[in-house]
């Protein structure tokens, strides 16, 4: 757009957009539609406009003036689920992810958000900033979990009056734990056992930290019997993502990610271990979240550097390389006894997109001896969890995970794993969808590896 025609536009998004959008980027769009068969909402809507090449396509209509940031256009910005499936297989190297990030804080600073966005963030605000604030408000749902008034609420029918999604939510939520890692583990500080290949800092998370707080136990048993000393960081926060990933609030994004860079570098660690795939994502772009801030690119590069995957370490140690792998493809056992139960696994998006870390749980979960691992057609296809998406844009997150449960019973598995609370929770809500929650079951790869390989 030229300066001319900026000055002549009325539309405040507009302008922002044209300042804010990385036109470069949009430019090193060739129209190839390599992405189009991997985005999700190109696959529901079979639309241009909802797919990666339509949306970069709608961007630099409104960056060259051609049309107005209107009403469709936003819709097409909003059902967006960030996935970033599109760019791993981009032969230009598309920056999507910073694309929408660009656009969507420029819609936050110009429109109203809308009611979920609100209420999040005057709610998550104050309570993700300080973790005991967290531990705190967990306390009131596991009394509510726990004190017989969910039964209560259930058998009354209570419940009725929440929105369809927030219901299901209420149904599938874990347990909450109101003690969190370090007191469920009994300290900071973990000792490896055998001989020592590095000190790993866990990055507990928040959600994982309260909701999945096994989970964060587990990951220190596994780290710990692989050989790594584990500290868990006093002053460490939350990762961001929730604030930096919709862009509704990037400033306490940044705040965080501070806050974070800071709690690791004092603790001295080789490695930060993340078992969250929408966690390590942003952490590993932490460059990026603070590149106009000079003093902080260089700690958050190392920072980034740092940070791997719980599967990623795992591999690394020869108490799971030496072990046999099942055979490469859809059957086998490593045992020739019949398997006790097949598994498929679902990619977290963030981790398989971002974090490109799609092999290691693959490879982990076919050195379980005795089971048999089926790969789960369009495993790489978002769930439709997505941060908060799953409650903003409840229609096109249930027929994303409608399609995917008629994928998983292909599979005929009676565990579906995943690498993310998020994407956990999501295939919990498809297999309540699909009326099969007695006969599968879905747990996060940590819990799984600790049940098998763990005395
Ligand atoms: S694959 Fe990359 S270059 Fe091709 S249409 Fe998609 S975003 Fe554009
Ligand atoms: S981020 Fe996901 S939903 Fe959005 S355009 Fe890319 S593939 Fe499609």
């Amino acid at each position: 757009m030229s300066q001319q025609q900026l000055e002549k536009t009325n539309n405040p998004l507009q302008k922002e957009l044209v300042k804010t959008l990385d036109y470069e980027q949009l430019m090193n769009c060739m129209r190839c539609g390599f992405c189009q068969p991997t985005c999700p909402t190109y696959q529901e809507t079979g639309l241009e406009a909802a797919s990666p090449r339509g949306r970069i396509a709608l961007m630099k209509a409104v960056a060259d003036g051609i049309m107005e940031p209107d009403e469709s256009f936003q819709k097409q910005m909003n059902l967006c689920l960030g996935c970033r499936a599109c760019e791993p297989v981009c032969p230009s190297d598309v920056k999507y992810g910073q694309l929408l990030e660009q656009t969507k804080e420029a819609m936050h600073a110009h429109n109203k958000p809308p009611v979920a966005v609100k209420g999040l963030n005057r709610i998550a605000r104050p309570v993700f900033m300080k973790h005991n604030r967290l531990l705190r408000m967990s306390k009131l749902l596991q009394t509510y979990q726990r004190s017989g008034l969910q039964g209560f609420a259930r058998k009354k029918n209570l419940l009725r009056w929440l929105p369809p999604q927030m219901q299901m939510m209420e149904r599938i939520l874990p347990e909450a734990d109101s003690q969190g890692v370090v007191n469920r583990a009994g300290g900071r500080h973990f000792l490896a056992k055998g001989e020592k290949l590095g000190t790993v800092g866990l990055f507990r998370g928040c959600i994982m930290d309260v909701l999945f707080t096994e989970t964060n136990v587990n990951t220190i048993r596994l780290l710990t019997e692989s050989g790594y000393d584990v500290i868990i960081p006093e002053s460490q926060g939350c990762c961001g993502a929730l604030f930096a990933h919709g862009g509704s609030d990037t400033a306490t994004a940044r705040d965080l990610a501070k806050q974070n860079i800071e709690a690791f570098r004092d603790a001295g660690v080789d490695y930060i271990a993340s078992n969250a795939g929408g966690c390590g994502a942003l952490l590993v772009e932490y460059d990026h979240l603070l590149k106009e801030e000079s003093e902080w690119v260089e700690p958050a590069k190392k920072f980034a550097k740092q940070v791997k995957d719980i599967s990623d370490l795992l591999m690394r140690s020869q108490r799971w390389s030496n072990l046999p792998v099942m055979p490469q493809g859809n059957c086998g056992t490593a045992e020739s006894s019949e398997p006790s139960e097949t598994v498929t696994y679902q990619d977290s998006c963030h981790l398989r997109n971002v974090m490109r870390a799609s092999n290691g749980p693959r490879q982990l979960i076919r050195r379980i001896p005795g089971i048999r691992y089926k790969e789960l057609e369009g495993a790489d296809v978002c769930c439709g969890s997505a941060g908060i998406y799953n409650i903003v844009q409840p229609d096109m997150a249930n027929s994303i995970v409608d399609r995917k449960m008629d994928a998983v019973r292909e599979t005929q598995a009676s565990i579906i794993l995943t690498s993310n609370p998020g994407c956990l929770m999501q295939m919990k809500v498809g297999v309540e969808r699909d009326g099969v929650a007695e006969q599968v079951k879905v747990m996060h790869v940590v819990d799984y590896f600790a049940e098998k390989m763990l005395k």
